[in-house]
Parts: C-alpha cells; sequence; structure tokens
C-alpha cells in the first residue's frame, strides 16, 4: 500500500503531531471534540520530505492525493474549487511539528481570479469583501509564492490612501480594492514578467510548494536551531476553508490565551479586531479591542469563545493560545496550542494548575521548559525603562543577565573602577583567561568577537555574569580607549547597558532589579527533586560560587579548578617561580608558598559545601597561561629569581607550543614535575582534615581528580603519589578519613581503554569540553569560524560544545562507561562539560546511567529540572 501523505481535519487527532505538525493535529482535535473549525485537510510532513527528495517537487502521486481531497473538502462544504457561482476559498497555512511562530508564510483567499471575484461581487450583495479578499491574496501569493517583496504592495496601498484622502484601509471603498487589485496584478506582471495565476489549481500547488520551501528559509533555520527543532522533522500544509472576519463590522479576527501569558494570572488576554482579516491583528495598522470589549460588542461570539476557552483548558490541561474569526457573528476556531509564556507565567501556571486539579505535579515538571529558568535567576532591566531605551546593537546572547555600568577597556581597568565604587561593562575584542579578575569584577561584559562558547562566554555562564558577545557591528579602538556602534563613539566612562538575555545593547544607563524567585519556583523544584535520579553537582571554583551554587540546590562540586586560583594578584608570582625554576628544590620553594594559599581556598570551599562531596581537579592548563606577557613583570619575576631578563623571556620562548591545547598540561605536567602532584595532594588532605576536626558532624571524603589522562599507566603514576603523600599525612593527623582519586575522561583514549584506566581509579567525570574537542578535532574557540557554513550546508545543525554531540562523543561517553564499570562495577560516573547543564545532554547523561552531572552554579536548577525530566520520559 503506498503511504498516505494527505488526512481530512476529521481523520487526524492531537497525538499526530509529528505527521500533521502541531496545527494541524490540534485542527483535527478540535474538530474531533466538536468545536467550530472551517474545515479542510493537512498534507503531512512526510510530504515535505518527500519534496526535497524529489529534488523540490510535488510528485505525481501526491499531486493527485491532494486533488482527491480538494474534492472531498468540495463534498464537505457543498463549494467547489475555482466555480463561478460558489467557490471554495482557502487558506494555505504551514504548521510544524513544533510551533515557530511567524516563522513559516500563511496565504489566504486562494482559489480567487478575476471571474470569480466579479461574480463574488455582485452575488454577495458586499463587493468590497469580495475585492478586499482578492487585493490580500495576490499580495500574498506574490510575497509568499513569487517573493515578490511586501513593500511593493505596501507602497501602492499608502499611495491609494493618500489619493483618497484616508488614513485606514477599512475606509478604502470597493472600487478602490478593485483598482488596487489591478495595480497589484500589474506590479506582479513588472516583476515576474508574467500574468498573476487565475487556475485554482496551480494557485494550490504554488502555494502548498511554497510553504514546503520556506522551511528551508533562514529565518526558519536560525529559529530551529535556537529551539533545538531537527531539520529533518519538516512541516505539514494546511489547507483549510475560509473563514470571513472581513464582511462588515458584525465580523472580525482575534487571538488570546486562557492565562495571561506574561505573568500567568488565570484571566482571559488578548485582542480583537473588527471587519479583519488574518495578521491584521497583529499587524499593528489598526489598534485591535482588548479581547473583555470583545464582550461588549460581540456578546454572542464572545459567548461561544468563553464556553470554547473552558473547554480547550480542560481539554489540554494546559494554558491555549489561540487564533479565532467571527463571521457575520459566529465564531470560528482557526487555531489552538500550548501558548508560549514567560519563565514566570510557566511555574505559576504549573502551580496553578495542581491546585485547580487539572494536572499532577509530575505534569507539572515535565511543562516547564529548562532552559528558560535561567533568566529568573539573574538581575533584569527595569521594564520601562527598556521600552524607552533605543537598541543600538544586537549581538550573541552569551551568559543572561542585565547589566549597566560605565565604559571600561581592559581588566585591570574594570578592577581598578570597581574597587572605587564605580559600576562597569567591561569591552573588550575577546577575553582571555588573564581577565578573569576583571570580567568578575564588572557588572557585564561584551566582546566583539567569539561565538556561545568562546573564552568570555564560557566564564561569564560559570560566575552568572551576563555577557554579550560577538557584536561585529562594533568598531574597536582599544588603544584609544573607545569604540564606535551605531555612529556613535563610547569613551572609558560612557554609559552602557548590555543584556545578556537577548543579546541586545543599549546607549546609556537602565536600572537593573534584582530578580524575584516566587515561591511557585521552589515548589517546582522541589516536585523536579522528588523524580530525578541523577545528582546535580556544581563547577565552582571559589567559596563565593559554591555558596552560590548551594542555594540553587547543587548537591556536590563535580569540578574545582585550581588554576583560576593561581590566577590571583598574591599568587601568580608563586607560580611563575614555579615555572621558571632549574631545580626540583627551586620548584619545592616556590610551591611550598602556594600550598597555604591552596588549602586555605580549599577549607573555604569546603565549609561552603557543608560536608557535601566536592571534586577538585589537579593543575590542568598549560604553563604558558600564567607567564607574564608584558615587560614590567617580566623584570619584576627577573629580579624575584636572580636572572636577566632575557633569561626569563628564553624561558617563556621556550613554552611556546605549537597546539597548547593539545601540549604540555593536565597530568603531563605531573609526570614532568611530580612535586606539583605532592604539593597539591598536600593542600586538599590537609584542608579535609582541618574540615573534618572543625565538623565532626560531617563525613569528609575529599575527591581527587587527575586531568587529561589518555594512558592507565598515566594515572597510576600520579595515583602513587597521590596515595603516598595523602596516606602519610592522614596517618600523622592520626585519622581515618577516606579520600577518592579518579580521573577526567577527555581524551578519546582514555573512553576506549576505559576498562584500564578504571582498574586505577575511583571514578570518572566526563569533561566533555575537551573529549568534544579532540573527538570532533576542533577547538571551540575557533569553531566559530567555520561553524555557520556547517550550519548553512546542514552538516551540523547546533554547537557540539552546547550540545552533545550524542552519535559520536556520546557513543565515547556510553562505552566508556560500560567498560569502566565492568571491572569496577563501584565505579562513580559524572560529567562536568558544559553539556552538564544543558538540558538535552542532561536526559542522555541519565540514559547513559551516570551517577551526576555537573554545572555551572546558574544552571543547577536547570539541570535539576532537566534530570527531573529525564527521568519522568524514562518512566512513561
Ligand atoms: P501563523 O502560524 O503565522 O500564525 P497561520 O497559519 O495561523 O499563521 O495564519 C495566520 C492567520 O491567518 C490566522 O491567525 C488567521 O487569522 C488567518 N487564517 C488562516 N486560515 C484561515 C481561514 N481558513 N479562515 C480565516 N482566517 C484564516
Ligand atoms: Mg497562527
Ligand atoms: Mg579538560
Amino acid at each position: 500500500m503506498s503511504k498516505k501523505y494527505v488526512y481530512l481535519f476529521s481523520e487526524g487527532n492531537a497525538n499526530m503531531r509529528e505527521l500533521l505538525g502541531g496545527k494541524g493535529a490540534n485542527l483535527a482535535e478540535m474538530t474531533n471534540i466538536g468545536l467550530p473549525v472551517p474545515q479542510g485537510f493537512t498534507i503531512t510532513t512526510e510530504a515535505c520530505t518527500q519534496y526535497y527528495e524529489d529534488g523540490r517537487q510535488i510528485n505525481e502521486e501526491i499531486q493527485a492525493e491532494i486533488m482527491e481531497y480538494v474534492a472531498k473538502l468540495e463534498g464537505i462544504t457543498g463549494k467547489k474549487f475555482g466555480d463561478i457561482e460558489n467557490p471554495l476559498l482557502v487558506s494555505v497555512r504551514s504548521g510544524a511539528r513544533a510551533s515557530m511562530p511567524g516563522m513559516m508564510d500563511t496565504i489566504l483567499n486562494l482559489g480567487l481570479n478575476e471571474d470569480v471575484v466579479d461574480v463574488l461581487a455582485k452575488k454577495s450583495g458586499n463587493p468590497r469583501w469580495a475585492w478586499d479578499c482578492y487585493r490580500r491574496f495576490i499580495q500574498m501569493y506574490s510575497d509568499v509564492v513569487m517573493e515578490v517583496g511586501k513593500k511593493y504592495f505596501e507602497q501602492l496601498i499608502d499611495q491609494m490612501k493618500e489619493a483618497r484622502g484616508v488614513t485606514q484601509d477599512v475606509e478604502l471603498t470597493a472600487e478602490d480594492l478593485k483598482e488596487l487589485a489591478g495595480q497589484f496584478k500589474a506590479e506582479y506582471k513588472a516583476k515576474i514578467g508574467s500574468d498573476f495565476p487565475s487556475d485554482p489549481v496551480e494557485q494550490l500547488m504554488g502555494a502548498i510548494k511554497a510553504v514546503f520551501r520556506s522551511w528551508d528559509n533562514p529565518r526558519a533555520n536560525v529559529y530551529r536551531r535556537d529551539n533545538d527543532i531537527p531539520y529533518s522533522w519538516g512541516t505539514a500544509v494546511n489547507v483549510q476553508s475560509m473563514a470571513f472576519g472581513n464582511m462588515g463590522d458584525d465580523c472580525g479576527t482575534g487571538v488570546a490565551f486562557t492565562r495571561n501569558p506574561a505573568t500567568g494570572e488565570k484571566k482571559l488576554f488578548g485582542e480583537f479586531l473588527t471587519n479583519a482579516q488574518g495578521e491584521d491583528v497583529v499587524a499593528g495598522i489598526r489598534t485591535p479591542m482588548p479581547i473583555s470589549e470583545m464582550a461588549e460588542k460581540f456578546p454572542e461570539a464572545f459567548a461561544q469563545f468563553e464556553n470554547v476557552c473552558k473547554t480547550l483548558e480542560d481539554h489540554y490541561r494546559d494554558m491555549q493560545d489561540m487564533e479565532f474569526t467571527v463571521e457575520h457573528g459566529k465564531l470560528y476556531m482557526l487555531q489552538t496550542r500550548n501558548g508560549k509564556r514567560t519563565p514566570a507565567a510557566a511555574l505559576k501556571i504549573a502551580c496553578d494548575l495542581v491546585d485547580e486539579g487539572m494536572i499532577d505535579e509530575k505534569r507539572a515538571v515535565a511543562m516547564i521548559e529548562p532552559r528558560t529558568l535561567d533568566t529568573l535567576l539573574h538581575p533584569q532591566f527595569d521594564g520601562e525603562v527598556l521600552k524607552k531605551t533605543p537598541v543600538i546593537g544586537n549581538a550573541l546572547a552569551a551568559s543572561p543577565g542585565a547589566a549597566c555600568g560605565k565604559v571600561v577597556f581592559s581588566a585591570e581597568d574594570a578592577k581598578a573602577w570597581a574597587e572605587r565604587g564605580e559600576k562597569v561593562v567591561l569591552v573588550r575584542l575577546e577575553t582571555s583567561p588573564e581577565d578573569i579578575e576583571g570580567m568578575k569584577a564588572a557588572q557585564g561584559i561584551l566582546t566583539v568577537r567569539g561565538g556561545m562558547t568562546s573564552h568570555a562566554a564560557v566564564v561569564a555562564r560559570g560566575m552568572g555574569k551576563c555577557c554579550v558577545s560577538g557584536c561585529g557591528a562594533i568598531k574597536m579602538d582599544e588603544e584609544n580607549k573607545q569604540f564606535e556602534l551605531a555612529g556613535k563613539t563610547f569613551h572609558e566612562g560612557d554609559w552602557l547597558s548590555i543584556d545578556g538575555s537577548t543579546g541586545k545593547i543599549y546607549d546609556g544607563a537602565i536600572p537593573t532589579v534584582d530578580a524575584s524567585i516566587g515561591g511557585e519556583f521552589g515548589r517546582v523544584m522541589g516536585w523536579a527533586d522528588q523524580y530525578r535520579r541523577l545528582k546535580v553537582r556544581t563547577n565552582a571554583d571559589t567559596p563565593h560560587d559554591a555558596a552560590q551554587a548551594r542555594k540553587f540546590g547543587a548537591e556536590g562540586i563535580g569540578l574545582c579548578r585550581t588554576e583560576h586560583m593561581f590566577f590571583n594578584e598574591d599568587r601568580i608570582p608563586a607560580i611563575r617561580r614555579m615555572i621558571c625554576s632549574d631545580t626540583v628544590e627551586q620548584r619545592e620553594a616556590a610551591l611550598a608558598v602556594l600550598e597555604p594559599m591552596q588549602q586555605s581556598d580549599f577549607e573555604g570551599i569546603y565549609e561552603a559545601m557543608e560536608g557535601l562531596p566536592v571534586t577538585i581537579r589537579f593543575l590542568d592548563p598549560p604553563l604558558h597561561e600564567f607567564v607574564p606577557t608584558d615587560e614590567a613583570d617580566i623584570e619584576q619575576l627577573a629580579k624575584d629569581m636572580g636572572k636577566t631578563v632575557s633569561e626569563i623571556k628564553a624561558i617563556i620562548a621556550g613554552l611556546h607550543e605549537f597546539n597548547p591545547m593539545m601540549g604540555h598540561r593536565g597530568c603531563r605536567l605531573d609526570v614532568t614535575y611530580p612535586e606539583i602532584a605532592v604539593m597539591q595532594t598536600r593542600a586538599i588532605i590537609k584542608a579535609a582534615l582541618n574540615v573534618q576536626a572543625r565538623h565532626p558532624e560531617w563525613t569528609m571524603v575529599p575527591e581527587i581528580m587527575i586531568p587529561l589522562v589518555g594512558e592507565a599507566k598515566e594515572l597510576s603514576y600520579v595515583k602513587k603519589i597521590v596515595v603516598e603523600t595523602a596516606d602519610a599525612i592522614i596517618k600523622e593527623a592520626g585519622s581515618n578519613m577516606k579520600y577518592l582519586v579518579g580521573t577526567m575522561i577527555e581524551i578519546p583514549r582514555a573512553a576506549l581503554t576505559a576498562d584500564e584506566v578504571a582498574k586505577q581509579a575511583d571514578f570518572f567525570s566526563f569533561g566533555t569540553n575537551d573529549l568534544t574537542q579532540m573527538t570532533f578535532g576542533f577547538s571551540r574557540d575557533d569553531a566559530g569560524k567555520f561553524l555557520d557554513a556547517y550550519y548553512d550546508k546542514k552538516i551540523y545543525e547546533n554547537d557540539p560544545f552546547a550540545k552533545l554531540d550524542q552519535t559520536g562523543v556520546g557513543k565515547l561517553v556510553d562505552m566508556a562507561c560500560k567498560l569502566g564499570r565492568s571491572v569496577n562495577p563501584d565505579l562513580h560516573l559524572g560529567v562536568c562539560g558544559e553539556h552538564g547543564g544543558d538540558p538535552s545532554s542532561v536526559e542522555f547523561f541519565h540514559r547513559t546511567g551516570l551517577d551526576y552531572v555537573s554545572c555551572s552554579p546558574f544552571r543547577v536548577p536547570i539541570a535539576r529540572l532537566a534530570a527531573a525530566q529525564a527521568a519522568i520520559k524514562d518512566a512513561q
């Protein structure tokens, strides 16, 4: 049997969204539950896929099936396609599986031509309506199908209004509209070179093709990437008989939500516009009336509509977003879907629905989009001021939150200005590890270069700091401390506001307000915690971050990087001395200065985590990241070391690496300089012993993590040093404290030989940033240069550094888990890359059987919710 590509609305239902798209499935569902829906049929998403497979053609088989359904629709409506006496007019509407509002285009009043419109104008007694429909159709068809720009037609309308001395479209008469239709067709012919098609079947096939084609338009591609919608899904097409809201003053069209989408308040929210069609309501040409006014002016239709709202909410058990039309006082439903809402509204609606007995707690947890929680945790701009402030630039929303401050151009300035109480926004070409202090001190960071996973973006997200990155429109002049944007030159000290949740840049100061977390947030998270199996830890390098993460519900630290502490002003000289040492003794002396500092850092972190597990990673980055670059620092170091400037420079030059990411770093540092491992072990163990002594009620089990292992023998070499050092200290202290030694799995070879590695390890933590980098063979900092081309060519659909590549990198993770557990059943498994806070990746880690994910503090609630959703989905 050949595949069925077309379904009448009466043949489908809400569960068929994969095939019929969201709009089609819901039109079918509304039909089934007896709501007034103009009838029609849906051409499936599979037909869309087929269209692309056939080289962007609708094949004959599918065309024939479509025509069969046109005939069925004629039977249902009693009207005929192209018939002069009783014409069937339809809309052609796109509808993908996931709603993509406004991404693809709609055509209304299809089926009209010169002959049909003439008769319709005469017979209906409403020539204005007939000509209005026709001119709209020509406009939409030209724009959507033939890609003649909208603006040409809008210009003609404007000229007509001016000639007639009117301001509103509705004031144009039948004659005016008829004349406009003529002008439109002339415009079409001038642009396209042929006559406007008069054959309804040709019109229909052209329109369907245009909807299929629109699936691949740039707007849709970007939207899909931002919203995790696969290209392979395709869109369905709905062909629906028209209901007319433009037949006079007892007609109109509207959009409404069953609850307020901004606040969640349980009150009908929407707008209605009389004598109008389609997009008129949202296009802003005329001001629609609030839905409450509709109750007075259209009491009967409004009463019907209120009933429909109740029916739909009861049926879908969620807030609905609806589109409808009133034709001569009678209501027609054109669309319903679960309404998009702000994160705050989402939480309120979920809790209200539970309280109303409409849904259970599980469903409440499942209906919140985890990613959106982010914005609730950061400061936001004062909405009123924001509305009045012009946007001067748009770039990547790299790390959410709002920031307002005076422009500074260097990390040092950011620090200095902040220390004297100024709020600053750090504007840089790009950031590097040395900028961290300045980034911390700033309200927000704006960079000219770099993508979502650039250094600035990753570090800012880790700190929960607002960051807008990749604003190529900025003409930067760092040297003279100024930049140009939107025709204005900004100098040091000028006010600037940036929104890391939207990527927008504003001139001047917009006050920020601290995000308020209402009671509903806590309630939903409490429910989530009941369902999830995955533990959620955090990546934190400071007591401050650790405490922040605890507030957000972190159950431990999955990654504490030790190098960030070394960048502090009071430590960097010691680490530089360590690097420039000639002998083991010199190195040990430098390390001895660092040890108490590290130890007290760890104590602070242990205290902040109140006895929860803390994984501390040994020094990881290549050493050249620590060496000085400016002359004064080099001279200082030379003095410290009793060396000449040129000797220091020679050492620095010697640290140069062709490929630092694959160079002398990670456990390779400990293999070359075992004394580093000794010092770090001492600091970790001594800190734990001290904290244990202060807090006998906690059970301290420090976790020592050795990075960048690719070979089991590397791990066993370093582990031996750790164990000897740790055991001696513990014994000396007369303690029986336990500790764990594990490794990161971030080199493909470690994953492939995980059964060897696991013999040496108490735990694995997947470092999916490096693992992704090494598996793909490109670095996340350079990927920005070519990823866009890969998106355009559909080679990749997402940034693999943001969303785990389950096919490749995921396979390594899965394999390493299985191999590891096969030799070490107690092996504890976690992930500490950026992916630990990405909902779809969290779902994968749940399925793969990891014990925990670890992510930056501000993503902890997201991961908790995503983990709960994964468990709920799993149990279904
Ligand atoms: P979008 O997905 O952008 O919302 P739609 O397919 O929903 O596009 O169409 C936009 C608008 O066109 C609808 O809200 C409705 O007002 C109007 N429309 C679509 N189909 C019909 C129809 N059969 N009768 C009357 N109006 C329609
Ligand atoms: Mg719609
Ligand atoms: Mg790494």
